[in-house]
């Protein structure tokens, strides 16, 4: 018999096409009155529409969030929050707009309301993320877990093919170490599993036909499942891995988690086979590491590093760094594993199918 704790998070969580009309409702839920609705550049209309929305509710826009959010980017959102008056952040937008209201929430302890509009998780983990002197510091604070999350399905149509495929796939990668996780439980499971098959189902419909609502809603839905499990249970090689070249390589987020979850669960298949067996029922194939790869390649999504913008020359700095402070992996990989670990980082390089 497995032994577990479960730990419940306090999230609600609003969810089908059109479930955007209940903002004010849900505005209203939290007490809240004064809202600033933030965003990235190019999300600015979407929360210009969602200011519109809230009417009176809203004091005002802050289109800015960028990747991994810097320290100066966060200071400013605070400073205009404390400038307004508000008292509720409103976030549309993926994993760095919500990362942003969580830096003002880390602040100020202000409730978050997440729209998520992609599939990257964050709006269901206590997980912050600040960027200072190039260094990102990442920790947990229940105070940064969105009370209210609305899923509109409608909201991710315009989310480009390609970035909703690595975007699933980044989803799925949290699911399936989650799998594996130390302090894993019966209940993450069952959400891992069926997220995995939800956005293994949904991601070929949406390549061939981004406004099919039905396939944006699975995406959706097995995103939330992910990002819960991430938010409940550690994570492990390939999260660290990708934290290492995201951070230290400046490659973009969810293609690198694309291209290196295949090559995460090689190294670890022999090591935790229970999981392994759960990612390749939740993909409907017989290896977990070759379906991952075949799910980034049949979708059009890159499978090689060397065509994220990583340089050859910098894999054996990528090994070291990775080795050093390693996280538990059923695997163990730290100093001792350095070779095994770079020759991981050149399979992922030149895009080579594991079994
Ligand atoms: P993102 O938030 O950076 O968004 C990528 C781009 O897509 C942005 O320009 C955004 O405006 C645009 N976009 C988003 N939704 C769109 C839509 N529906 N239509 C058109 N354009 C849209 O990308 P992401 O992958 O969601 O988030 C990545 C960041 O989130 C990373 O910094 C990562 O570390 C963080 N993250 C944190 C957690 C956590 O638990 N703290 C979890 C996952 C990711």
């Amino acid at each position: 018999m497995q032994e577990f704790v479960y730990n419940g998070q306090p999230s609600r969580v609003v969810f089908g096409a059109g479930a955007l009309k209940h903002l004010e409702r849900e505005i209203d839920a939290l007490g809240a009155k004064r809202a600033l609705v933030l965003s990235t550049p190019e999300q600015a209309a979407q929360a210009q529409h969602i200011a519109d929305l809230l009417g009176t509710r809203a004091v005002g826009i802050f289109p800015r969030a960028v990747m991994h959010v810097p320290i100066e980017t966060a200071r400013e959102a605070r400073a205009q929050a404390t400038r307004l008056g508000a008292d509720c952040a409103v976030a549309i937008g993926g994993g760095s707009t919500t990362g942003l209201g969580k830096a003002i929430a880390l602040d100020s302890g202000m409730p978050i309301l997440a729209i998520p509009t992609t599939y990257a998780g964050s709006e269901m983990t206590p997980i912050y993320g600040i960027t200072e002197a190039g260094l990102k510091k990442t920790g947990r604070d229940a105070r940064v877990l969105p009370r209210t999350v609305i899923y509109d399905p409608l909201l991710s149509l315009s989310l480009p093919v390609g970035l909703s495929v690595t975007s699933g796939i980044n989803a799925i990668a949290h699911a399936a170490e989650g799998l594996y996780a130390q302090d894993r439980n019966p209940v993450m499971d069952l959400m891992a599993e069926e997220g995995i098959a939800a956005i293994a189902r949904a991601l070929p419909t949406i390549r061939t036909t981004p406004q099919d609502v039905d396939a944006r809603g699975d995406a959706l839905y097995g995103a939330w499942l992910c990002g819960t499990v991430l938010g409940n249970v550690g994570m492990a090689l390939h999260h660290k891995l990708c934290h290492t070249l995201g951070g230290s390589f400046n490659l973009p987020h969810a293609e690198v988690h694309t291209v290196m979850l295949p090559h995460a669960m090689a190294f670890n298949a022999n090591h935790a086979p229970g999981a392994m067996v759960r990612i390749a029922r939740g993909l409907g194939v017989s290896s977990a590491a070759g379906g991952l790869f075949d799910l980034a390649y049949n979708n059009g999504a890159p499978v090689a590093l060397r065509d994220i913008g990583m340089r050859a020359e910098d894999l054996d700095h990528a090994a070291d760094i990775a080795v050093s402070n390693p996280y538990w992996n059923p695997r163990p990989f730290g100093p001792e594993q350095r070779s095994e670990i770079r020759d991981l980082l050149q399979r992922a390089f030149d895009g080579i199918r594991p079994d």
